[in-house]
């Protein structure tokens, strides 16, 4: 799908940054008990899934969506759920819809410049407190974590986990979850 918005995903990820599931196959399992992934296929080399009561937890805007979770004979997109795990806490942002983050001490927005080398502590120009990226408001345009469940062809706000959702997650790691939306 060409749009202004580029190629765009919705992602979970929990809110201690450094959390990694210890053991990815019964993370899977937790996140398959609950309904949110199903069956499991692989294409590329990447590992996805497809989730059958996808629509319990994630709620679409607007009109009510016919959600692929196949690749079409014309290769359309479709909608894939994947989970990367890191060995260290990574910045996922939005590159084409980016939001500029709010300082969460002061709420003033950064003006650092943002790019892949960002360093791991920044520092306010406005109220002088040090942030790492973790402590930053995203603005729900990026993420910073260890481990990051995506779920592909959403475009920002298009459709919004239930809190559901986040709660269940919240429940199988016992820390909270938060989401964002990230273009390419
Ligand atoms: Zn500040």
């Amino acid at each position: 799908m060409n749009t202004i918005y580029g190629k765009c995903s919705l992602y979970l990820c929990p809110r201690q940054h450094d959390f990694s599931a210890d053991n990815t196959s019964s993370f899977i399992a937790a996140l398959q008990e609950i309904g949110f992934i199903s069956r499991k296929t692989t294409t590329d080399n990447t590992d996805h899934y497809t989730g059958d009561k996808f629509l319990d937890y994630i709620a679409y805007l607007g009109c009510s969506p016919a959600i692929q979770f196949e690749p079409g004979a014309n290769g359309e997109t479709y909608c894939s759920i994947k989970i990367h795990r890191f060995a260290s806490p990574r910045l996922i942002y939005s590159k084409t819809q980016s939001a500029t983050p709010h300082c969460s001490s002061c709420r003033k927005p950064l003006k650092n410049r943002l790019n892949k080398k960002l360093a791991a502590a920044i520092t306010c120009s406005h109220c002088h407190t040090t942030l790492n990226l973790a402590q930053l408001n995203w603005r729900k345009m990026a993420g910073y974590a260890q481990l990051f469940i995506e779920i592909t062809d959403i475009f920002p706000k298009e459709a919004i986990p239930q809190q559901l959702l986040l709660d269940k997650l919240s429940a199988i790691t016992d820390t909270g979850w938060l989401y964002f939306y990230s273009c390419q």
